[in-house]
């Protein structure tokens, strides 16, 4: 048997033991046995009213929903898969579930257990060890009324932006994020996918803004719970939400519909939607874009995958990269392969998410029109004189293409 297929069938092993043991833990620990001896999650809620600690009540509570959620997730993803599977007979039927949940936990569970083999590597702690070495950076602090906790997660939200933002245009960064873009279908535990070491990336970006900015130390804590916990939500599956546009709250909140294009490799969805709670600052740099009923989402990478192989998923990317910087000719083009974006070759851009967007775009310009778009026109329509004979002003494309 090949060294790939070993490695493969290994891989499922410690998958069907992560299973089971990170479920018994959410299920057992967390929920019933933990809470019954006064430490759980739903007792540290209970606890802290008691103690009128309401801001630990609320992380603890949106950690204790979110769990929940995924919880649920997963046991509704076993009753519609044996529900479709009801045909299928004896051992072929649970081949058949296996491979389903192979192709949509696989990953997620394997990324779990190695960033909590690392478990001085996983964000938050990364966050905190850094923000004593940068505290130097901080000239002014602001208060904590309540606009500044809104300047404060602008703020926030700026840095993520930048932060992913980048980890998509620069090569060398998207083989640190590309895991998390690996899966070909979407659930809330997919975003227990972060190769363990783009950690060091976010915290220099977030850290290095925050306190320029002089948001106050204060707000981080709330500000990345908040963040954390919508951030998982918005990576609920569609047979939990079928639509996730969540009506009017589409305009002021980043949701589902609105991630599950970000993770499409459709190419009119490429490199769009980088923000993680509100979609202003994707509206800024014209990179907001809504999901078409028109172009369904697909999910993954551009290059041909087997999400459930769980190595090239996590390191396959930089095995590309390390191959093209390999067979480059000459300094230049080595160091464009590491720091310009995917699919850059030194003969041709034409395969970058970029081009592939703009092209879609030209071919589609009726799918190019969004609310940016729009208040640009009327703004150019209003406030600039038209050449004689030219039409009203159209804005093709809406990203930073
Ligand atoms: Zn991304
Ligand atoms: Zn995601």
């Amino acid at each position: 048997m090949s060294f790939k297929k070993n490695l493969y069938r290994i891989e499922n092993l410690i998958f069907v033991a992560a299973f089971g043991f990170i479920l018994y833990k959410m299920v057992y620990g967390l929920h019933i046995r933990m809470s019954l001896k006064g430490n759980g999650l739903f007792a540290g809620i209970v606890q802290q009213i008691a103690k009128h600690q309401y801001y630990i009540t609320l992380i603890s509570f949106i950690i204790f929903v979110n769990s929940s959620l995924v919880l649920w997730e997963i046991f509704s993803f076993f009753v519609l898969s044996f529900k479709t599977e009801r045909e299928a007979k004896g051992a072929d039927k649970y081949k058949r579930i296996f491979r389903k949940v192979r192709l949509h936990y696989k990953s997620s569970f394997l990324a779990l257990l190695v960033t909590n083999l690392l478990p001085k590597l996983i964000v938050v702690p990364v966050f905190w060890v850094w923000f004593s070495h940068f505290k130097g950076l901080q000239l002014f602090t602001v208060n904590l009324k309540w606009y500044s906790w809104v300047y404060g997660y602008f703020c926030w939200e700026f840095a993520s932006w930048l932060f992913h933002y980048s980890s998509h245009r620069v090569r060398l960064l998207w083989c640190f994020h590309s895991p998390h873009h690996g899966p070909s279908e979407i659930n809330m535990t997919v975003n227990w996918i972060r190769f363990f070491a783009e950690s060091y990336y976010a915290t220099f970006v977030h850290l290095l803004i925050l306190l320029v900015l002089g948001v106050n130390p204060a707000m981080f804590f709330t500000i990345i719970a908040i963040d954390g916990a919508w951030g998982i939500f918005t990576h609920i599956s569609e047979h939990a939400i079928a639509n996730g546009r969540l009506g009017f709250l589409q305009h002021l909140l980043i949701t589902p519909a609105h991630h599950r294009v970000h993770h499409a490799k459709n190419h009119l969805y490429l490199d769009t939607n980088f923000a993680n709670t509100l979609p202003l600052w994707d509206w800024v740099f014209g990179t907001l874009q809504p999901l078409k009923d028109e172009v369904k989402p697909a999910y993954g990478l551009l290059r041909n995958l087997d999400a459930t192989n769980f190595f090239d998923l996590y390191l396959g990317e930089f095995l590309l990269l390390y191959r093209d910087v390999r067979h480059a000719q000459g300094i230049v083009n080595k160091v464009s392969y590491i720091i310009r974006p995917p699919g850059w070759n030194p003969a041709s851009a034409d395969n970058t998410a970029a081009v592939l967007r703009q092209k879609f775009l030209e071919a589609n310009p009726g799918l190019a029109v969004t609310s940016r778009v729009r208040l640009i026109n009327w703004a150019k329509s209003k406030f600039l004189k038209a050449e004689p004979g030219s039409n009203p002003v159209e804005i093709p494309g809406a990203g930073i293409i």
